[in-house]
């Protein structure tokens, strides 16, 4: 990357980090998952993996169900984990679905209830070949302190909102895509034209590989490159991809009382430059993730829908390079088995991520959504 690119991105990282995160200062869980030998290579391959993962990820999470100290909101937090005990008895028997016999995690019949599913996962990882204990060694960590973010978001809900849990049923997780199907997405552009890199950089690669992403722009960030680009530059610049709002300013829209101004004026210069194959603004995403039920409604009332994600690549975090952001979203890929994707166009680390994202599950039956579908 340019020198400038660089001080540029550092500079925005430190305006752009999450509030909480920033002020608690936080770390992010990072895994460059190197040590899984088997390439992803078929459908098959690619649940044997995600077996792997779901199973080390419920080990931590039935090991924190024991401890009975919790931090914030513990309704929220045990309302968060009745969720996802259901997700991953759910993405479990969908990784079962291609066993074959003696194949790992496959043992006796598919677990229904969370009880069963954590004792075949104790089993199965007790019964781990010696060849796989370096990914164990890895994986177990990076579960460990993956735990501790989302149980973090969970207790601060929903004084804090964030994509952790609901606000409204109308709101879009990723959850909802059928199984191994992801939308990728990117917050926060476009960056200056010059130097070359961002915004350009990352929507030139995502249209090579034929894949159709959402963009969530900034309205500041907008307004800036607005000035340097024309209206043509500007749709060529998205062509293919979906464009939304992440509104007018980067900061919390659970507060901010002028955010549904912002929201608004910010929308109507937006839908004059909408590139081809787009006829309306439809998406929006808060930063943060951070929504109240007035922002909800004036996005209802707009014919919009709110889109969050599931599957954080922490790439706006400095000790995140590309090859651990890549590591962290292939492992939340496993784990979820279909999602959103969270990355950022004005950080440099999607562009090295995604290759390998990209390489590594080609074959294994994952499809990239259209955003134009959402
Ligand atoms: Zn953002």
């Amino acid at each position: 990357m340019h020198r400038s690119f660089r001080i540029l991105t550092a500079l925005l990282c430190t305006s752009l980090l999450a509030p909480s995160a920033h002020a608690a200062g936080l770390k992010v869980s990072l895994t460059e998952r190197s040590q899984w030998r088997s390439p992803l290579t078929s459908p098959q391959s690619f649940d044997v993996a995600s077996r792997a993962e779901i199973a080390v990820f419920t080990e931590v999470l039935a090991d924190s169900d024991a401890s009975t100290e919790v931090e914030g909101n513990a309704a929220s937090v045990a309302k968060w984990k009745e969720r996802m005990h259901k997700v991953l008895v759910e993405n479990f028997a969908k990784a079962r679905e291609t066993c074959a016999t003696g194949a790992l995690f496959c043992e006796g019949s598919v677990p229904k209830d969370w009880e069963t599913l954590v004792a075949t996962s104790r089993m199965g990882l007790a019964k781990l070949p010696a060849d796989l204990a370096p990914w164990y060694a890895e994986q177990k960590p990076f579960y460990q302190g993956y735990l501790y973010e989302l149980v973090r978001l969970a207790g601060l809900f929903p004084k804090t909102t964030s994509e952790i849990l609901p606000l409204s049923p109308s709101e879009r997780f990723g959850l909802e895509l059928p199984d191994r199907s992801f939308l990728l997405t990117f917050d926060d552009g476009p960056t200056s034209p010059t130097p070359k890199g961002g915004t350009d950089a990352v929507t030139a690669m995502v249209r090579a590989e034929g894949i159709h992403a959402a963009f969530f722009l900034l309205g500041n960030n907008y307004e800036t490159r607005r000035k340097a680009t024309s209206v043509e530059q500007l749709r060529a610049l998205y062509a293919g991809m979906c464009v939304g709002s992440h509104g007018q300013e980067h900061r919390s829209h659970a507060t901010w009382a002028g955010a549904v101004a912002g929201m608004e004026s910010f929308h109507a210069k937006l839908a004059e430059t909408l590139p081809e194959g787009q006829s309306k603004l439809t998406l929006f995403r808060p930063p943060y993730g951070q929504r109240n039920p007035e922002i909800l409604q004036a996005l209802e009332r707009a014919g919009m829908k709110n889109i969050l994600w599931n599957i954080d690549s922490q790439d706006w975090h400095a000790s995140t390079t590309g090859p651990k952001a890549a590591g962290r979203v292939l492992s939340l890929m496993l784990l979820w088995r279909h999602g959103t994707i969270l990355f950022h166009d004005i950080h440099p680390k999607a562009l090295e991520a995604l290759p390998r994202i990209w390489r590594d599950t080609r074959g294994s039956g994952v499809s990239w959504v259209d955003c134009h579908d959402e």
